[in-house]
């Protein structure tokens, strides 16, 4: 399941290239943070613990926290 964010530069919700980084907010949140696969633009996206934790599983993400 690839991780999509939305892209500033393209305006629209693009996928992150893989492996994005996930982290986590100060605020005990998860937040994958990657490059537009379309410009590589930066982008970032909030996610819940389950996806977070099945994006890591699932090679789309690293740990990054
Ligand atoms: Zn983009």
């Amino acid at each position: 399941m690839a991780i999509e964010g939305r892209c500033m530069k393209c305006k629209a919700q693009k996928v992150m290239k893989v492996p994005a980084k996930m982290t986590k907010t100060s605020r005990g949140g998860f937040m994958a943070k990657g490059n537009c696969s379309v410009c590589d633009c930066g982008m970032c996206r909030i996610m819940s613990k389950v996806d977070a934790e099945k994006a890591i599983a699932d090679g789309d993400a690293t740990k990054a926290f």
